[in-house]
């Protein structure tokens, strides 16, 4: 699993599943399907941490969840990523980078919205801690981003 990381992707922001990423206080910007099917087949669904790049905007820290989409009944995949900044407003149809580094841990349900924000606010905490590491860091200086 590890030899598929980095993974680089890129493509536009689209609308999702309004599942209400908003209201957790942690939106997450979709990327369309061809992105998705462009995925190494074994890569394993999860929590990743890595870089995030909105047009020629600055290089962010992010966590993406990249899992299988209820939306089309578990056969697609669907990458969801979270941005570590204050965005001004919306950044639909933007052209998203995004530099996958490594990973947190395995998707898995919750038994409360509470345990859910929780889970999150830790991937957000791990993320920080390792996207500081030297590796991580020349990731971020790659040729990929503008
Ligand atoms: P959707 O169901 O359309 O994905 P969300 O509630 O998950 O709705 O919000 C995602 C949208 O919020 C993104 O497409 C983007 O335009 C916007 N957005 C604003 N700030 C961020 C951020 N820090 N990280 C990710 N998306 C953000
Ligand atoms: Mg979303």
């Amino acid at each position: 699993m590890s030899s598929l990381l980095p993974l680089f992707l890129k493509g536009k922001v689209v609308k999702g599943f309004g599942r209400g990423s908003k209201d957790l206080g942690c939106p997450t910007a979709n990327y369309p399907l061809e992105v998705v099917q462009s995925l190494p087949k074994n890569l394993d669904p999860g929590v990743y941490y890595g870089w995030a790049q909105v047009d020629s905007q600055p290089v962010y820290k992010m966590v993406a969840n990249i899992g299988w989409c209820p939306f089309y009944q578990n056969k697609q995949m669907s990458v969801e990523t979270h941005i570590m900044h204050k965005f001004e407003k919306d950044f639909y149809e933007s052209n998203l980078k995004i530099c996958v580094v490594g990973y947190l841990r395995p998707e898995k349900n919750f038994n409360s919205l509470d345990d859910l924000i929780d889970a999150i606010k830790q991937d957000i905490v791990n993320a920080e801690t390792r996207l500081n590491e030297n590796e991580a860091m020349k990731l971020k200086a790659d040729v990929f981003f503008d």
